[in-house]
């Protein structure tokens, strides 16, 4: 056993200083961004903000209404191959990525749907990507999609994004424990502070060209902003984006039933039961209707181009350069 005894930081323990600058005026500020991966070489322009793909929110809905707003999304898994090769073959889908997990199933629709119409932005997505299994399936995958750009995850620490941008990651995924939906630190005691990840994380991705997708534990627009403060590229979301009009699922008279992915709801609803072995790690709550989502960016995008004119960044892109962190006590 050891301790790291160094302070490690959430969105809640800072702020950003405000900087002297001549910043242009918040309505200039340039909020897209243009990539070119590691390895897929695909260049991906759009403003770096994902809807999670949790059943309720990573929605075709949801992709069109942020796909309108020049933002992604992840799309849910759960939806039948054909649909899924409808949607891909959609130009409205040129910003949003296919999701899928580690089993046999998921591998196989992925082919079936790639055989209809090329999927070029895959989420490969599992709630511990620390086992040798996984990063041996990021390789395999990039053997098997070479132009597709794969957002592979989530890890916490800057080795693990190391070793899947070297195995064939184009963007990793970077969250255990922070979201809003998710248990995993009350049942198994494991995480790392989201903040403290993003910084670390994104130090290790940039030097070797990668990128980071910071995911979960935005619960306000300024946290979307430190996230990218931090250094993340993407930005996803899940619970902020819950309870939107695009949202799909059980709308109860108080609002969405919203659930983990890794919840008790969500296992029953698609696996029929919960594992023997296993324990579920996420919640469930009911989020109140927030009307369209476009109204839900508009808050988002207003903070974050305020932000950069406090810090004099001109373009999002600078803002991670323009950032000094002030520590709470
Ligand atoms: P949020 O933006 O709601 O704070 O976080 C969204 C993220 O939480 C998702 O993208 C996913 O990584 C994570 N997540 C969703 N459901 C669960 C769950 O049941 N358990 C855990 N551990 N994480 C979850």
């Amino acid at each position: 056993m050891r301790i790291e005894n160094d302070v490690k930081l959430d969105f809640d323990d800072v702020l950003i200083r405000p900087k002297r600058s001549e910043a242009p005026s918040r309505k200039s500020v340039w909020l897209e961004r243009d990539f070119v991966t590691l390895h897929s070489k695909q260049k991906l322009s759009l403003i770096p903000i994902l809807a999670a793909n949790m059943d309720t929110v990573g929605t075709i809905a949801m992709a069109y209404s942020l796909h309108a707003s020049s933002l992604g999304c992840c799309l849910h898994k759960f939806y039948p191959q054909q649909t899924l090769s409808i949607f891909f073959s959609e130009k409205k889908s040129s910003l949003s990525f296919y999701t899928l997990g580690m089993r046999e199933d998921d591998f196989e629709k992925l082919a079936s749907v790639n055989k209809i119409t090329p999927v070029n932005r895959i989420c490969l997505d599992v709630a511990n990507g620390y086992s040798k299994y996984f990063s041996n399936t990021v390789t395999k995958m990039r053997l098997a999609y070479p132009k597709a750009i794969i957002m592979a995850g989530n890890v916490c620490t800057p080795d693990m994004v190391q070793e899947l941008l070297l195995g064939g990651a184009d963007i990793v995924k970077i969250g255990i424990g922070p979201g809003s939906h998710c248990s995993t630190r009350v049942m198994t005691g494991c995480g790392y502070p989201q903040l403290s990840s993003i910084i670390e994380c994104a130090d290790a991705a940039h030097g070797l060209s990668g990128l980071v997708c910071a995911d979960g534990g935005c619960k306000q627009p300024a946290d979307i902003v430190k996230a990218f403060g931090a250094g993340a590229d993407f930005v996803m979301l899940g619970g902020m984006l819950a309870g939107a009009d695009e949202c799909e699922g059980d709308w109860l008279g108080d609002g969405l039933k919203v659930y983990g992915m890794s919840s008790r709801e969500a296992q029953t609803r698609y696996y029929s039961q919960v594992p023997e072995y296993a324990t579920p790690e996420g919640r469930c709550s009911i989020v109140p209707p927030k009307g369209p989502v476009s109204g839900l960016v508009r808050e988002i995008l207003g903070g974050l181009r305020s932000a950069c004119s406090y810090v004099g960044a001109g373009r999002l892109k600078d803002l991670s350069r323009c950032t000094t962190f002030v520590r709470l006590s």
